[in-house]
């Protein structure tokens, strides 16, 4: 197997003054949030990879990289050796553009209402001079759903169809590659399951590639070969699917498996990550997770943790031995 997607030192950096600011005071500080920072994983063809973390750990911000939806800072993103920020060959950029979707977490924000299911799945297509005649009727059956809801408005379904929707809309260009931002965490838990699991056959009959986003232990179990943890932007762990849940070394990676299965009869999480996720534009010095530690020593305020690499796992702790 080779990677498909391959991510170098990756960083990207908002800047997030406040322009109102900016005219009350005449040198407002700017206010710059690094959402994401130096990170590198590849994803191999044919896997699904998932990236974890609490919000505000730069998951999306990555998903969005990838398919050239925001420019990276610093560092590169290779889809099929192609760095789509640099890339000169327009025809080169075009392929790529078109072997990588993405499918976002509201399957209601995402659909054009006034349109038909039809034109909404064809778009992608359409928009690129292809043919699109039966084109949305077959990915409708190929999503679970039937032909003649080609000629339907998207108010007209319910969330866990419209998700089948959008999914058959990111087929339509023949992609290698889905990247999916929290795809079911919008959808009743009844119907998260049926979701994972069409989006799980669809990969195995279409050789499909999936980089995963989550804040969900239990979904990412279901689906991912292999998981990084985000932690305040940096990658911080990162291992086989089985690796990780047997024996996670990061105490950040620990404190989320602690978190996670306490749940109440109703669902709601009793018992969430300890601490405060410390302020993005301020990040603590050294290992960014220090404040959160139960493990951290005079050392972690000082020195940030290189990533390093144990056995299967590539993880960032001073104390990960
Ligand atoms: Fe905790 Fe230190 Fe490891 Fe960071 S480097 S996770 S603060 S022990
Ligand atoms: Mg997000």
């Amino acid at each position: 197997m080779s990677a498909i997607i391959r991510i170098e030192h990756l960083t990207r950096i908002f800047d997030v003054s406040k322009p109102w600011l900016n005219r009350l005071i005449e040198r407002a500080p700017r206010a710059l949030l690094t959402a994401v920072s130096d990170v590198s994983f590849e994803i191999e063809e044919n896997s699904v990879y998932a990236l974890v973390g609490e919000s505000g750990s730069g998951k999306s911000t990555i998903g969005k990289i990838i398919v050239g939806l925001v420019p990276p800072s610093q560092g590169s993103v290779l889809i099929e050796g192609v760095d789509l920020a640099t890339e000169s060959d327009a025809a080169k950029i075009d392929a790529v553009r078109a072997d990588i979707q993405m499918i976002f977490q509201d399957p209601y924000a995402s659909l054009n209402p006034r349109w038909r299911v039809r034109d909404i799945i064809a778009e992608p297509v359409a928009a690129r001079g292809g043919a699109t005649t039966g084109l949305a009727e077959k990915l409708l059956e190929q999503v679970g759903l039937s032909a003649a809801d080609a000629g339907k408005y998207p108010h007209e379904f319910s969330g866990g169809q419209r998700q089948r929707i959008c999914i058959a809309r990111a087929l339509a260009s023949g992609p290698k590659i889905i990247v999916c931002d929290e795809p079911t965490s919008a959808l009743d838990v009844s119907v998260q399951s049926q979701v994972l699991n069409l989006m799980s056959d669809l990969r195995e009959e279409l050789g499909l590639t999936y980089l995963f986003i989550s804040h969900d232990l239990t979904v990412v179990h279901h689906m991912a070969d292999r998981i990084g943890v985000l932690y305040l932007g940096r990658l911080v762990e990162e291992a086989p699917r089985d690796t990780l849940f047997a024996d996670p070394k990061h105490p950040y990676t620990q404190m989320l498996f602690d978190a996670a299965p306490r749940m109440d009869a109703f669902g709601r999480e009793v018992d969430p990550p300890k601490g405060e996720i410390p302020d993005a534009i301020n990040p603590p010095s050294g290992c960014a997770f220090h404040p959160r530690c139960p493990l951290a020593i005079d050392r972690c305020s000082r020195e940030r943790p290189e990533m390093r690499r144990l056995g299967d796992t590539r993880v960032a702790c001073h104390l990960a031995e």
